[in-house]
């Protein structure tokens, strides 16, 4: 169990994920901050390799479309696509409502990665 939980989803969002051969951690805190805007919904460090999800004000469906986006901006940076702040809010969009809007797609992937779909 997590040690801050003022939300459900924070109970359930993984520990780790893996970005194109890279094990990022997750963290939910409470807050974040950086020197340039104060009002940061998620984080994203490739020299760390962390992504950090804000936990306070955000709902579940906010808190997927951040991680998404966080998601993107780690795959950007992994494969040195260089692409702008606009196209990753547009691909991280793009993603998550293409998983929200496709029942079975991640069914599909993930029996693929079982070699259930052989
Ligand atoms: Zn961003």
């Amino acid at each position: 169990m997590r040690k801050h939980c003022p939300v459900p989803w924070v109970e359930i969002i993984p520990e780790q994920i893996h970005v194109v051969g890279h094990r990022y951690s997750v963290s939910t805190p409470i807050e974040l901050k950086s020197g340039r805007n104060d009002d940061l919904f998620g984080q994203a460090d490739h020299e760390d390799l962390a992504i950090k999800i804000r936990a306070a004000r955000q709902h579940a469906d906010e808190a997927a479309d951040t991680f998404s986006h966080e998601i993107i901006h780690s795959i950007d940076s992994c494969l040195r696509l260089h692409l702008s702040e606009e196209k990753i809010g547009r691909l991280a969009s793009g993603l998550w409502s293409t998983m929200l809007e496709s029942p079975g797609l991640l069914e599909f992937f993930i029996a693929v990665r079982d070699g259930r779909a052989i």
